[in-house]
């Protein structure tokens, strides 16, 4: 395994387990930079999404790179107030427009807004046969809204972004999605930096020589999570990568499995009013 290993997708697609998330980054310079930067560590997935304002940065910066598009995967997701079937569509255009691309690797409803979800759902489904999207997905659904999404899909969403860490490691979500050949991937993969004092990845990061934040990350891996963990800061994005090198054992695996607390830094999917 490397930064470049990939994950099979349900269609065979691959899609590289370790990438960059880019929320916050709005600034011109400092998102070209930082995605240079991941770029020439060897990062081959941008997370990003049109609430975050960046993806024309985003696109700028992958031209820029000199590393070709097509080795690049770039996620984007469609925001909570433009769901529906028609409204997703559009703002697919825009996306696309903005990023500068002629297709997206994956699109995700980046909320399940009731009542609309299932439909945005259809859209993005629609992309993907049209071959805009090479996968469809979905972003914080729970067991409930997948089974709803499924009831209308023809073709099942492949990925599912969730919030992840060791103190919210969704074993029954991830279960659940990996009887459905969901792969999973973690936001917030360091807990937006929440769980690095804990005492017990402390020791356990002493006993590695490596940093918490590498024995969290390398933690989402040996757990088949994807990860995408965010920086803007050059040192932080080659230390988040540098994961390949050692392997947790099992009795530490089972102790950092054993942090969870249900505890979430974001919304949670069940109370999530974010302006729709
Ligand atoms: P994260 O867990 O990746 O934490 C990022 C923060 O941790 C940074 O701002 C920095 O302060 C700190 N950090 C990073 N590397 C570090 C290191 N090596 N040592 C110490 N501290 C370090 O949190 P995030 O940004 O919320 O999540 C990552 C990505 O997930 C986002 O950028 C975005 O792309 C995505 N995301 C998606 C959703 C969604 O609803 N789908 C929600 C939130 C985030």
């Amino acid at each position: 395994m490397d930064l470049q290993t990939t994950r099979k997708l349900a269609n065979g697609i691959e899609m590289p387990i370790f990438g960059l998330g880019v929320y916050k980054m709005t600034d011109l310079q400092e998102t070209i930079e930082a995605i240079t930067k991941a770029l020439q560590v060897g990062y081959r997935a941008i997370d990003t999404a049109s609430l975050y304002d960046n993806e024309e940065q985003v696109g700028e910066a992958i031209r820029h790179s000199g590393v070709p598009r097509e080795s690049i995967f770039v996620t984007t997701k469609v925001w909570n107030s433009d769901q529906g079937f028609d409204n997703t569509l559009r703002a697919f255009e825009v996306s696309l427009k903005k990023l500068n691309m002629d297709y997206v690797d994956l699109y995700l409803t980046h909320w399940p807004v009731e009542g609309k979800y299932a439909e945005t759902y259809r859209a993005i489904e629609r992309l993907y046969d049209e071959k805009l999207i090479r996968v469809p997905g979905v972003s914080n659904h729970h067991e409930r809204h997948i089974e709803e999404v499924l009831k209308a899909a023809q073709t099942p969403p492949m990925v599912n972004q969730i919030e992840a860490h060791p103190y919210l490691s969704q074993e029954p979500l991830r279960a659940f999605c990996k009887e459905r050949n969901i792969a999973v991937t973690a936001w917030s993969p360091l807990g937006r930096g929440g769980v690095l004092q804990d005492e017990v990845i402390l020791e356990i990061s002493g006993k590695y020589g490596k940093s918490p934040a590498q024995v969290v990350l390398r933690w989402h891996v040996q757990n088949d999570i994807l990860v995408i963990p965010k920086s803007v800061t050059p040192s932080r994005i080659e230390e988040n990568a540098n994961i390949f090198d050692f392997e947790l054992t099992a009795d530490d695996m089972n102790a950092l499995n054993g942090l969870n607390r249900n505890h979430r830094f974001g919304k949670s999917p069940e109370n999530f009013h974010l302006y729709f």
